[in-house]
């Protein structure tokens, strides 16, 4: 299982998921619009998501249906390519 960012972090981005996570798996690059949570790395701890002021953040299994493309969006981003944390 994996926590995932849906659409309220989209233009958001506060980083307060960031400051939390124990395994710094919450990941983008310049120019993103959303950070992304990588679910090979996700110790499902939920300490994010009680921090995010837009709610954004949900167990996978909990997704709201008109967020589902963000389960994709999430497992799909480039994590090589990009590094832990909120990056401008
Ligand atoms: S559930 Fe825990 S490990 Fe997973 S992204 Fe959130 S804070 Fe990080
Ligand atoms: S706390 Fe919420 S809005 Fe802020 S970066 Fe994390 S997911 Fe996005």
């Amino acid at each position: 299982m994996t926590y995932i960012i849906g659409k309220g972090c989209v233009d958001v981005m506060d980083s307060s998921c960031v400051d939390v996570c124990p395994v710094d798996c919450i990941y983008s690059k310049p120019g993103d619009n959303q950070l992304f949570i990588n679910p090979e790395e996700c110790i499902d701890c939920a300490a994010c998501e009680p921090v995010c002021p837009e709610k954004a953040i949900f167990p996978e299994e909990s997704v709201p249906e008109d967020q589902e493309v963000f389960i994709k969006l999430n497992y799909e981003y480039d994590y090589d390519n990009s590094e832990p944390g909120y990056n401008i």
